[in-house]
């Protein structure tokens, strides 16, 4: 087949043609924990990182490892790493790189989860996080010292759904060897964070890449543009002999197999040892999500703009917050970075407040009120009293939610039924 670079392609062709025993067309479920060798000869290599194959399912997995293909494909990257969750990718991805001692920068407008994860147990791990505000990107500079090893950002985070500066602090971090890490959940197909810089992504697949609500899953993608040896003593923990596989020094020893020195080390050391695993099966009810996500996102993103258009038409609503309502800078990133649309993701806030923002929500009929986004169907939630409910209110004014705030994941159902749920539960908050 003729080599494509369009996602609808890529998502229905890319790392799989059919079974090579069965001719199944559908990917397979590898329900398998193990898988046999040929030889101790042959183990002793795949042990050895000689030569490449399956081992145990908890550092590799045929079906899983389609869908990492795939995103690889997508995203222009060298290799990926299938996960449990979307945590979990965001920790695995930053433990693969800084150690106790270390600290990362962040963007401060993050998913509450890993607020949590940055400021409370990767700090008990020894990792301290330093939270910068995004609207300036120099902030990362200043914020980083000898000990900084990752920058973390949304490239759409809610609730403000202001797009990340990408390469003005992806080219901050190359000056100084540190690669930047971009949650890339919340605009999957519209933003392609490589080609601006970024060294690494972390998706929550169990959002639009899934799509239909059914599974948890994450996934780490190593865009293979980063060059980890140029910065050996920046990035130790792939410059210096790991103890805990033989001594090996990760960027020589994955050298045969090309630029995947950061991916190579997630999969074989922290997967080995901290084990979350995607399950095949989840792995494969994604798969089936991602054939249709360039369709969906589509869809998505135009439903968006139509309620956002809607919402500041509605005298209780006093605020919208989504991208084709913003101007000069934020404008500008959204142009820059999210060329593919505005995202499925639409903010508001009432006139009455939180009693009116959950008056609100308590009157949908259609809408799901649920503490998710990027499904196919429309959901709904207030932050302030459920995802972002654990921060403290500092803490939940850094990130954007403010006490009427209403967050919707606009789904791909006809926009005149969204509407009119969005009208009847309007009209009783
Ligand atoms: N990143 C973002 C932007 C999210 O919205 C979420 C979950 O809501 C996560 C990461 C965590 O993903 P998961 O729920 O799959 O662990």
């Amino acid at each position: 087949m003729t080599e494509s670079t369009n996602p609808q392609t890529l998502v229905l062709h890319a790392g799989y043609r059919k079974d090579d025993t069965t001719n199944a067309v559908a990917v397979p479920i590898y329900q398998t924990t193990s898988y046999q060798f040929d030889s101790t000869d042959h183990a002793a290599k795949l042990f050895g990182l000689e030569e490449m194959g399956n081992i145990y399912s908890r550092i590799m997995n045929p079906t899983c490892g389609v869908l990492e293909d795939r995103i690889t494909a997508l995203d222009g990257g060298a290799a990926s790493l299938a996960v449990a969750s979307g945590q979990a990718a965001s920790a695995l991805a930053i433990q693969n790189l800084a150690s106790a001692g270390d600290n990362i920068v962040s963007s401060t407008d993050l998913y509450g989860g890993t607020w949590n994860l940055f400021a409370n147990t990767l700090k008990a791990m020894g990792i301290e996080t330093r939270f910068v505000d995004p609207t300036d990107p120099e902030a990362f500079r200043a914020a980083t010292d000898d000990r900084t090893r990752a920058y973390y950002a949304e490239t759409l985070p809610n609730p403000k759904l202001q797009v990340f500066p990408i390469k003005e602090v992806a080219d901050i971090g190359r000056e100084f060897g540190i690669p930047l890490i971009m949650d890339n959940t919340a605009a999957p197909i519209l933003c392609r964070p490589f080609d601006h810089g970024a060294a690494i992504i972390v998706y929550s697949l169990t959002k639009y890449i899934g799509g239909h609500g059914t599974s948890i899953g994450g996934m780490i993608v190593d865009g293979g543009n980063f060059d980890w040896e140029a910065h050996a003593e920046r990035q130790p923990n792939l410059n210096t002999p790991d103890p805990s596989y033989h001594g090996a020094v990760w960027v020589d020893a994955v050298r045969p197999m090309g630029p995947i020195a950061y991916i190579m080390r997630a999969r074989t050391v922290m997967l080995r040892d901290l084990g979350a695993p995607l399950a095949p099966m989840n792995a494969f009810l994604i798969i089936q999500g991602l054939e249709t996500l360039p369709l969906r996102m589509r869809e998505h993103c135009v439903n968006a703009d139509a309620v956002a258009a809607w919402l500041g038409n509605q005298p209780k609503v006093t605020m919208v917050i989504h991208p084709s309502t913003q101007n000069g800078e934020a404008r500008r990133r959204a142009d820059a970075y999210m060329p593919g649309g505005n995202g499925g993701l639409v903010g508001f806030e009432l006139e009455g407040g939180a009693d009116a923002g959950k008056a609100f929500i308590d009157n949908l009929e259609m809408l799901y009120h649920v503490a998710n986004i990027g499904d196919a169907r429309s959901l709904a939630i207030h932050p302030a009293s459920t995802t972002h409910s654990q921060l403290s209110a500092e803490e939940q004014k850094a990130t954007g939610v403010t006490d009427g705030y209403v967050r919707l994941s606009i789904g791909i159902e006809h926009i005149d039924d969204i509407i009119a749920d969005l009208d009847q539960a309007l009209s009783k908050a």
